[in-house]
């Protein structure tokens, strides 16, 4: 099998390139070619002479993945969806020693906004986390994607050249695939890669306490926590990760870091009629955040078959917001986008055959 260059390191490119015999500065070159001018092919690398092209993809490919589908909302937001191949788990071997492998497809979704434009992309297929109001939890876990299968996110949609932002809010919990996802956060933010500063990349997560401080050791980009519920056994009827990693222990992580200064950290609350949006709900959320520099996010939940909750009606939710903000908590109602594109997690992929209803 081809190893792919796409989210190879400088020191890594230059070993490839050595060991090609091709000149040292060839490793820039390709790095440029793949993160500055990106690139579709290796033919494409075309200050490289055409016996090193030819040379390099004898035992490398660029490991782009172009996307199998697109769909535009009204208001711009456009769905990409990308087929990806993933090691099954289990550690099931093919008769020749090699992993066997699970194709799917992920999503990722570019949203404009103004000047800005956002991609969120997917880090896994699937999800382990299993958390009962997500499409993609339904799934089950398909795999880790690799560092090319992130990355064609951002280089193969037809905004990669316009991209400002990106979010790890997709379709998997980035921080169980910690190693890609921190590579790829070092291709964006690393001057040989995108050249991006830290503050235009947000990573979302459940609070994987272990990784989550490597993150926060690791990275200045942004945090986005999903909390969905203040207390603790409520908070586990949704979301079993609650069992191995307790909110509270997530929020005391964050106090001891700091978020007055350009960093920032939200809370993420997806609103459930009747199950997490009352009063007592809203002051506990208080209590729980208080002293921490943050913001909450609110989300209108999309609803999903065999759930028993829709979302929470919009004057529930004002009020909600307002009784957070009157207590000095930060809080928005976050915008829905795409909404006739099905822009909720999990839903494009899961059309395509993935979901296991
Ligand atoms: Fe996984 Fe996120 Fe869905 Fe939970 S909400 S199952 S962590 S993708």
């Amino acid at each position: 099998m081809k190893r792919k260059l796409l989210g190879m390191t400088p020191e890594e490119l230059q070993n490839v390139v050595l060991d090609l015999g091709l000149p040292k500065f060839t490793a820039g070159q390709i790095a440029q070619w793949m993160y500055v001018r990106k690139v579709r092919s290796i033919d494409d690398m075309t200050n490289i002479s055409k016996a090193g092209r030819e040379l390099l993809k004898e035992r490398y490919e660029l490991g782009l993945v172009p996307y199998c589908e697109v769909v535009e909302s009204v208001d711009g937001t456009k769905k990409y969806l990308f087929p990806v191949s993933t090691v099954r788990s289990g550690g099931l071997k093919n008769p020749d020693g090699t992993p066997v492998m699970e194709d799917s497809s992920v999503e990722a979704v570019m949203i404009p906004d103004g000047d800005r434009a956002t991609v969120c992309v997917s880090s896994q297929s699937g999800c382990r986390m299993g958390c009962r109001f997500c499409m993609t939890g339904r799934q089950g876990f398909h795999g880790n994607l690799t560092v090319a299968d992130i990355l064609s996110q951002f280089v193969a949609i037809d905004e990669a050249g316009i991209l400002t932002n990106a979010v790890f809010m997709g379709m998997g919990e980035p921080l169980d695939n910690f190693d890609n996802v921190m590579r790829v956060i070092e291709v964006l933010t690393a001057d040989w890669g995108f050249g991006w500063s830290p503050k235009r990349v947000t990573l979302s997560t459940i609070g994987v306490i272990p990784q989550l401080k490597r993150y926060l050791e690791g990275t200045r980009c942004h945090l986005a926590v999903s909390l969905h519920n203040p207390f603790p056994e409520e908070r586990l009827e949704m979301m079993p990760v609650q069992k191995a990693w307790n909110i509270e222990d997530v929020v005391s992580l964050l106090r001891q870091y700091d978020f007055t200064g350009q960093r920032r950290v939200s809370f993420e609350y997806t609103m459930f009629a009747g199950f997490n949006d009352s009063k007592r709900h809203a002051d506990a959320l208080v209590r729980m955040l208080r002293g921490l520099e943050c913001r909450v996010n609110l989300i209108r939940f999309h609803r999903i078959p065999d759930f028993p909750y829709a979302c929470s009606p919009a004057p529930v939710m004002e009020a909600f917001r307002d009784r957070l903000n009157r207590q000095g908590l930060t809080t928005t109602i976050r915008a829905s986008r795409g909404e006739d594109i099905l822009a909720a997690c999990g839903m494009l992929a899961g059309r395509h055959g993935q979901k296991k209803l």
